[in-house]
């Protein structure tokens, strides 16, 4: 910003130093000739003299010609200029014609000069005329000059004079009026947003450094609203960037419109400064507001309902009602201070969650959250590390027939043993990894691994299923049923013995293309288990939709099957009865005692996976297990 606004004087004295060096060779060369001429006519004075200044200014053009300096260049030719002219005014020049040169040789100089130097010069040269033609000092001059004659040429002097200072006066002004204007142009593109005319992010952080400090000092309340559109972007793309940039100015409008009511609620008497300049647009559908005079921070509550009842019905831009809400995060505070006011990202944060919780709707930022945020910022970080050093291994879980308790399957499970990932288990880390775009990888490592791991169970004799669970993510990846088959054959596994799980609430989130995919996988041979049946929203008729071959019980449902509450009850029994109507397999999760086991078993269950028959396993101990059974039915 700093160096644009010094652009325009830089180019201007740039040009004017040009001229300088264009006029001063035109100057010495002319001089060089003049004093040429003299020393022929043997008028060695004049010639001498001629040839001497000739000379300096030669000098001086070379000694400047590259500094760009025009300041220091003009000056040097001014003075220069003012001892040629009195020189040519007391030697008359040649044939007394010499004080017809100093016109046309004073106009140029005068005019690439800046208003004072010029004035300097000018005056300078008038006085100094004055005082030797009609003072005794007169006695220096050797020319003759008649009473008219002097008086004419000073006259014209002085009238050339006041002349060129008004041209440089009307100059300079334009240029500091266009100067003036290009800053502000300057001004407004670093400090406002082009499209809807708010300040931008630059100038609302300055405000809210201002606004801190004093808000504290009243031991008021400052709340910041920071307001994100939910699916903006289907606005674009439907109807085009002009209509969505059309939408943004009228929403800037009406949030112009809503804090202005505020205002003269709030204030009455119309002190302090405008609302409208509390506003900001941060970026694309990003907008914040600044409250800098809250009573009490539901207030601020009230202000987002009312931004929010905007949306009722739809919104309306252009001429066409559009389907969008808005997430707000609201942060309040009392005591900050400017410079570490952490306001604008709480009130982010705040937004963000706002969003998760499905959007059209506010959210305070509180310790909670930002416990919440740590928390993931440390999950985040810790996963690229473990991400970078390859530090995960898998643990199975051994899955049972309810009638023969015989292993027929085995669940891999990913662990990490990585030290920022400490106490952190994929139930954490691998939701992270899914909205940080991480899990494809780890999808792969983990098939890789648990496959490379079944060929070695299955040379000792293992032949139940590997279970593999799959995120969601999968679904949207045209490609995975290919990576599957060709890590299986890789493997040389036969994909009967390979089973993927998908959760239940990943395939209710997208159908069509789910359903595809899922059929490509099926086609490769495989298996396929809904997982965590139950806490999705699968409409029952729906699961004749989804090729798969069974559902897992939700771990929670087994857990409530004794509970006071018999829903989760029936619910099980109700699971249990459509398995058989669309002939799927159920396997129960979480089975941790003798009882629910009996009950599980008695009902139809077909396999149960849980704590009471075995806990996740390293690999080692799995094969330990595998080979204890196998003795045991041999015996
Ligand atoms: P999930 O697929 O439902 O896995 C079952 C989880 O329940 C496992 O937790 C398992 O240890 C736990 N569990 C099983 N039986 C019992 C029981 O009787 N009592 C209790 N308290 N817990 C039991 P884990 O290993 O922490 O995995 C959590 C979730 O993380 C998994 O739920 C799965 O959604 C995800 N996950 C784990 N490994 C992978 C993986 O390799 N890839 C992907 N995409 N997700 C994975
Ligand atoms: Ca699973
Ligand atoms: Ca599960």
């Amino acid at each position: 910003m700093k160096k644009l606004s010094h652009e325009l004087p830089d180019i201007r004295s740039h040009k004017r130093f040009q001229l300088w060096k264009l006029l001063s060779s035109i100057g010495a060369l002319l001089l060089l000739i003049f004093s040429l001429v003299n020393l022929a006519d043997q008028n060695y004075r004049l010639g001498g003299m001629l040839l001497a200044f000739s000379l300096v200014i030669l000098l001086i053009f070379l000694t400047y010609r590259r500094s760009d300096n025009s300041g220091r260049a003009m000056t040097s030719l001014n003075i220069i200029i003012i001892f040629f002219c009195l020189y040519l005014l007391i030697s008359g020049g040649r044939d007394n014609t010499g004080i017809l040169w100093i016109y046309p040789v004073l106009i140029t100089t005068l005019s690439v000069n800046v208003f004072r130097s010029a004035a300097i010069t000018g005056g300078t040269l008038v006085l100094i005329s004055t005082l030797l033609l009609f003072t005794p000092l007169s006695d220096f001059i050797t020319a003759e000059y008649s009473q008219t004659t002097a008086t004419r040429f000073i006259v014209t002097l002085t009238l050339l004079y006041i002349i060129s200072l008004i041209g440089l006066h009307y100059e300079q002004q334009a240029y500091r009026t266009i100067q003036a204007m290009h800053n502000q142009d300057l001004h407004k593109l670093a400090y406002y947003d082009g499209l809807t005319g708010l300040p931008n992010r630059n100038s609302f952080k300055r405000k809210l450094a201002r606004i801190v400090p004093r808000t504290h000092s009243k031991h008021q309340y400052l709340g910041l609203l920071y307001i994100d559109l939910d699916n903006f972007h289907t606005v674009n793309d439907l109807y085009g960037h002009q209509t969505g940039d059309q939408l943004l100015v009228t929403f800037a409008e009406s949030l112009q419109h809503t804090v202005r009511t505020r205002d003269l609620v709030a204030k009455g008497d119309g002190e302090g400064e405008s609302e409208s300049g509390n506003l900001a647009r941060l970026a694309g559908d990003e907008f914040v507001v600044l409250l800098s005079d809250l009573k009490h921070p539901a207030d601020a509550a009230a202000i987002a309902q009312r931004i929010l009842m905007q949306f009722d019905g739809g919104f309306e831009a252009g001429g066409l009602v559009h389907p969008i809400h808005a997430s707000i995060g609201i942060a309040v505070s009392q005591n900050e201070s400017g410079e570490e006011s952490t306001l604008l990202r709480d009130a982010e944060v705040a937004m963000n969650e706002a969003k998760r919780s499905g959007g059209n709707t506010f959210q305070f930022f509180t310790d909670e959250i930002s416990q919440i945020v740590y928390r993931s910022q440390k999950i985040e970080s810790g996963l690229s590390e473990a991400i970078e050093s390859k530090s995960f291994h898998l643990v199975y879980m051994p899955i049972y027939d309810c009638q023969t308790l015989k292993i027929v399957g085995i669940e891999a499970l990913l662990r990490s043993n990585h030290p920022s990932l400490e106490g952190i288990g994929p139930d954490e880390f691998i939701p992270v990894a899914e909205s940080k775009g991480r899990i494809k990888w780890l999808d792969k490592w983990v098939l890789e691994n648990a496959l490379h791991e079944l060929t070695n169970l299955q040379q000792i004799g293992f032949d139940g299923v590997l279970c593999v669970n799959m995120s969601g993510a999968e679904l949207h990846t045209d490609k995975y049923p290919q990576i599957v088959a060709k890590t299986l054959k890789k493997h040389g596994i036969n994909p009967k013995y390979l089973e993927i799980e998908i959760t239940e609430t990943a395939l209710v989130a997208d159908n069509v293309k789910s359903v595809d995919i899922l059929r490509r996988l099926r086609e490769l041979g495989i298996t396929l288990s809904l997982d965590d049946f139950g806490t999705g929203y699968t409409a029952f008729s729906q699961l004749i939709n989804y090729p798969v071959n069974s559902l897992k019980i939700d771990r929670s449902f087994v857990a409530g099957i004794f509970s006071q509450d018999d829903t989760r009850r029936k619910m099980v029994e109700i699971i249990l009865n459509l398995a058989e109507i669309y002939k799927l397999r159920i396997v129960a999760e979480g089975v941790e005692t003798r009882e629910q086991f009996e009950y599980l078993k008695n009902i139809g269950c077909h396999y149960a996976q849980g704590y009471l028959f075995s806990k996740p396993l390293p690999v080692s101990e799995l094969v330990t297990l595998l080979e204890y059974q196998r003795v045991s039915e041999s015996i």
